[in-house]
């Protein structure tokens, strides 16, 4: 994918055009903030659908606020694993399941709709909630669980781990796990994809385990959420692991602010394909059990 795009916070390309590409293209944007937490150039869009299918594509905010196409330096799973061996990007599986996933909320405004359509769809997925979004709504974390769904650790602030000393990632990921509970597997997916051998050294001695992805729904809408949906669910593969967003907002050191609702509207054209395909969404920690991961 080198070549594609080039971005990422304090990455060379932030802000600039990479030779070749003949502009960005903002994504559904309507306010101040972008709603995918995506920019994509041109010939990305051109190139959407193996972007969509690609696995290890990596997201990041560039510093203006828009958020780019990243080949960061732990942004593919080569890097990722790199820094740690035992984390997981997606699984090879011929088992028909693979794992939804959803970031930054929980959020009053978009996760009931979210939680809503996984129900309709019998789809089970996990929510890496963000500590702080998750002590602010505590009745949205129970109803993940009652409804069968797995909650996992994004950090108490949607920290950068990668920007801040061991001493405060640890203190990052022992708060968000205090707010999410001891239940169930110890699943850490740092903010932004963002890891390196120290930030992986920590998790690894706090019984954490590292978790990405393989795909993005919101990387696939530059078309629509209706194209975008459908496109991502005609292509995933068993074993993927696809990051979706049910949270926008993010206050403090690392605020943010996206509007979800194009994921909202993205969903259910998800949903409906990957039923047409008879593949069905599991949490994370059940996809690791019934393949190898990579
Ligand atoms: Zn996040």
């Amino acid at each position: 994918m080198a070549g594609r795009g080039r971005a990422g916070r304090g990455g060379a390309g932030v802000g600039r055009r990479a030779p070749g590409m003949r502009g960005t293209m903002r994504v559904g944007r309507t306010g101040p903030a972008a709603p995918a937490e995506l920019v994509v150039s041109r010939r990305t869009a051109l190139t959407g659908t193996l972007l969509c299918a690609v696995s290890g594509t990596g997201l990041a905010v560039a510093d203006d606020g828009r958020v780019e196409l990243a080949l960061g330096p732990t942004s593919s799973p080569q890097a990722r694993r790199a820094a740690d061996r035992d984390c997981v990007n997606h699984v090879r599986t011929h088992r028909p399941v693979l794992s939804l996933t959803f970031d930054d909320g929980p959020d009053p405004r978009y996760t009931p709709a979210v939680l809503d359509l996984l129900r309709r769809y019998a789809a089970r997925a996990t929510f890496f909630v963000v500590g702080a979004n998750a002590a602010a709504h505590p009745g949205l974390v129970a109803r993940m669980r009652a409804e069968g769904h797995e909650v996992a650790n994004h950090t108490h602030d949607h920290a950068h781990l990668t920007e801040i000393g061991d001493a405060e990632v640890r203190d990052q990921i022992v708060r968000g796990r205090r707010v999410v509970g001891d239940v169930g597997p110890r699943l850490l997916r740092p903010p932004v994809g963002r890891t390196s051998a120290s930030v992986s050294r920590v998790a690894r001695s706090l019984g954490e385990r590292q978790a990405f992805w393989s795909s993005c729904l919101e990387a696939c809408l530059h078309d629509g959420a209706r194209v975008g949906g459908t496109g991502l669910g005609e292509a995933l593969e068993p074993g993927a692991v696809v990051l979706a967003h049910d949270g926008g907002r993010v206050e403090g050191r690392w605020a943010q602010e996206y509007p979800r609702d194009q994921t909202v509207e993205a969903l259910p054209h998800l949903l409906e394909a990957l039923a047409g395909r008879g593949l069905s969404s599991v949490p994370v920690s059940e996809l690791v059990r019934v393949g190898r991961v990579r």
